[in-house]
């Protein structure tokens, strides 16, 4: 059997025929074969304007196409492209079914590299097949473009708004997800966490949609709350419990570190070294070691005790199955923490004041929003940006985000090549 008939069968082009093939040196790797490509006797060229069919003008140099490498063997499909005189768009290059504009890659090995790209890091996959970064990042940028262009939008009714950091600690990234049971993914990054950021994704989710919305989950992040009242009101807006907790955790953290800083200046004994995950782990996830430490903690009268109390009292909120009896708890939760002097829990127990019908939205959403799923797409996302560390730009990182996490479709080939 000869190539040729293997590439009629995994790529075939009506109006094109693969000619010779040719061993040829590369500088990446140590084999490479040529393929050239004609068209067909009497077939006429394709105007890239119109897409309509038109005379000839004139014939270019050769220009080569790198397709899906072969047993570890660089493939390259060599053209000469024609131009045409269109009537409509004067002259221009012809269109090709096997590439698209100055790529000097074909389509199918761009889809190739994004879809190993998902599994691997871009830089390995560049080295896996000899090829650069750049090409393995404009196979993705591509795929996530044809993907982004043909995503169904159809049937959103969950969604969850949160952010990542990025650049080191310095900026934010605020990222949109489709949170329901059948389908989650990411719908959405922007630049920044302003409310300005937050109205760009319901720009481009448009108001009927938006007006379709059933729940909406977030962290009590200010511009996040007003963008949401104002462009799905109808939506039950949910409180992440997630963030609810982390927050009183830093609470916490933050009480036993000025006690213990405290405690050693005033020369007592260090009882509170290594306790950070005693206080901050629920009792079921505390390692023998740490149960000991703990129970012997809880002998003393201190304000870290005191606050790990309050919190563990405070799991007790998630166990409600009626709004109106979860707030009554709510309310002599905050009211016994306003009583504590420890002015970091006392600070938590005003935000949950404030945000009190946000957060009794969780057990009127309940059964709809599984506990930490923006969390978890979140981590997924976290990952993401820790694999693309060294990327520049935040339009590189959007990308990435979007083609590990967005489930972003595909076309359909005749041939998948891997
Ligand atoms: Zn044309």
């Amino acid at each position: 059997m000869q190539l040729q008939t293997i590439l009629n069968r995994v790529q075939r082009h009506r109006s094109f025929v693969y000619r010779n093939i040719r061993w040829v040196e590369s500088d990446r790797s140590s084999l490479a074969l040529e393929v050239d490509i004609e068209p067909r006797a009497n077939g006429r060229a394709v105007c890239s304007g119109c897409h309509r069919r038109g005379p000839g003008y004139d014939v270019l140099a050769p220009r080569r196409f790198e397709f899906v490498p072969l047993w570890g063997i660089l493939l390259f499909f060599v053209y000469s492209m024609r131009r045409v005189d269109c009537g409509s768009c004067g002259v221009t290059v012809e269109d090709v079914p096997w590439g698209e504009g100055k790529s000097s890659l074909t389509t199918a090995y761009r889809w190739f590299l994004a879809r190993w790209a998902k599994r691997l890091s871009w830089k390995e996959v560049a080295e896996t097949f000899h090829t650069s970064w750049d090409n393995v990042f404009r196979a993705v940028q591509m795929a996530v473009e044809w993907g982004r262009r043909h995503m169904d939008l159809t049937g959103i009714l969950s969604i969850g708004v949160d952010e990542i950091l990025w650049q080191r600690g310095h900026r934010y990234l605020t990222v949109v997800y489709q949170i329901d049971k059948n389908c989650r993914r990411l719908l959405w990054v922007g630049q920044d966490r302003t409310t300005d950021t937050l109205l760009r994704f319901f720009t481009w989710f448009g108001e009927p949609r938006a007006a379709n919305l059933k729940f909406i989950c977030s962290d009590m992040w200010k511009p996040y709350l007003q963008v949401i009242a104002k462009a799905a009101s109808q939506a039950i807006h949910v409180l992440d419990r997630f963030h609810i907790m982390s927050m009183l955790n830093k609470a916490i953290d933050e009480v036993r570190a000025t006690e213990a800083r405290k405690m050693k200046n005033d020369g007592y004994e260090p009882i509170l070294k290594h306790s950070r995950w005693c206080l901050l782990k629920r009792p079921e996830n505390l390692t023998t070691k740490q149960e000991a430490k703990l129970s012997d903690l809880v002998q003393y009268n201190l304000a870290s005790v005191r606050a790990y109390l309050l919190k563990e009292d405070f799991q007790g909120f998630w166990e409600y199955v009626s709004a109106s009896w979860a707030g009554k708890f709510l309310d002599r939760w905050t009211a016994r923490v306003m009583h504590s002097r420890l002015d970091p829990m006392k600070k938590v127990a005003g935000t949950l004041r404030r945000h009190r019908e946000l957060i009794l939205n969780w057990f009127r959403a309940k059964g709809a929003i599984s506990a930490g799923i923006v969390e978890g797409l979140n981590a997924n996302a976290k990952l993401t940006m820790r694999k693309a560390r060294g990327y520049r730009s935040s339009k590189v990182a959007e990308i990435a985000l979007y083609h590990a996490l967005g489930d972003l479709p595909a076309p359909l080939a005749a041939h998948r090549f891997c």
